[in-house]
């Protein structure tokens, strides 16, 4: 552990100091309230023992300092003092300590109260560690390792804060399996969980930038956050992807369209008008679009894989 040791009295702070080192741990020395503030990190420190009679603000107030500080985390602090009298003991308690020992320092008694007090800030430690991991679980979807709905809702409702206040464009990618249900009635469930989790790493393989986020949004269909990224870098990304699975070749006997698993990609960039669950909404449609358009193709709204030429022609004569 790390210790912070807080003592005005060099002599005493020496004693103390070795008696803590002989444990293993070690120790940081504070010879006022302001440098104990100013020695205290959350993030390091593991236990402190803090004297009450300090020149400047005393071990009371520090101890109140770093319990605020430390918000809902939680270390052992043990007061070290001279001060007898139960008053004194009660104050240390209700400041935010955990333990109160009398000095002169009694080394077997001040290890067994580091030990104890060390004990339960392991024990405490396991259970945060164990409560974030659970915590990040609640977002990843067990069968691929990407983020599920509500992990995505989470980033979507950032990047689009943050698409709004930069004026940067957002796009959304929804991704539906070609033909799945005669892949698992074919090669059965298990096998289609397998391929799921193929389909979930060709996905995220092709994704190349860091602030990308892709989801298992449902049964087999996939939802991709594209933040800073327009509808033409959005349709690139679907092209890729589309490639990808033509490369991975994961065979589907039964698909009436193809012979190994293709995907349909609705694509939609964030617009003025609508929020978040709108912009889901278009992707979901114009994924359908896809669908209709014959499968194993993307569909963006006023252009799509086999029509794109045409239309921007169209356009082109039009203005
Ligand atoms: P379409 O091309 O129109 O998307 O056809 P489809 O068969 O993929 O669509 P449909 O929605 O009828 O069927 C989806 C199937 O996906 C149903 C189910 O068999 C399969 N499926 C959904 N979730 C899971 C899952 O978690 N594991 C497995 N193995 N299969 C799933
Ligand atoms: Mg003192
Ligand atoms: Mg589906
Ligand atoms: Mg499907």
């Amino acid at each position: 552990m790390n210790v912070l040791v807080v003592e005005d009295s060099r002599s005493i702070s020496h004693l103390i100091k070795a008696f803590v080192n002989d444990l293993g741990h070690d120790v940081a020395v504070a010879a006022t309230g302001e440098e104990a503030l100013q020695l205290f990190d959350p993030d390091t420190i593991d236990l402190v023992l803090m004297d009450i009679a300090l020149p400047g603000i005393d071990g009371y107030e520090v101890t109140r300092r770093i319990r605020a500080q430390l918000g809902d985390k939680w270390i052992p602090i043990i007061f070290l003092s001279a001060q007898l009298g139960d008053e004194h003991f009660v104050e240390g308690i209700q400041a935010g300590g955990d333990a109160y020992l009398y000095k002169p320092v009694n080394g077997p008694v001040l290890q067994s109260m580091v030990a104890a007090m060390g004990r339960i800030g392991a024990a405490q430690q396991a259970l945060q560690d164990a409560n974030d991991k659970l915590q990040e679980m609640a977002f990843l979807d067990p069968l691929t390792g990407l983020y599920n709905r509500r992990g995505l809702l989470n980033h979507l409702e950032k990047e689009w804060g943050r698409a709004r206040r930069n004026r940067t464009a957002l796009s959304v990618l929804v991704m539906d399996v070609d033909h799945f249900k005669a892949y698992n009635d074919h090669y059965g469930h298990l096998e289609g969980d397998r391929c799921l989790e193929q389909i979930g790493e060709t996905i995220a393989k092709n994704l190349h930038r860091a602030a990308d986020v892709a989801c298992r949004y449902g049964g087999e269909e996939f939802l991709l956050l594209l933040p800073d990224t327009a509808r033409e870098g959005a349709i690139e990304v679907a092209k890729r992807i589309q490639l990808a699975f033509q490369e991975a070749a994961l065979a589907h006997e039964k698909s009436p369209t193809c012979d190994h698993v293709t995907v349909s990609i609705g694509i939609a960039e964030r617009g003025d008008e609508g929020g978040p669950e709108a912009l889901i909404r278009k992707a979901d449609q114009y994924l359908y679009k896809a669908k209709e358009l014959g499968r194993n193709t993307w569909f963006a709204g006023d252009y799509t894989a086999a029509s794109g030429l045409a239309l921007i022609a169209v356009y082109a004569v039009a203005f």
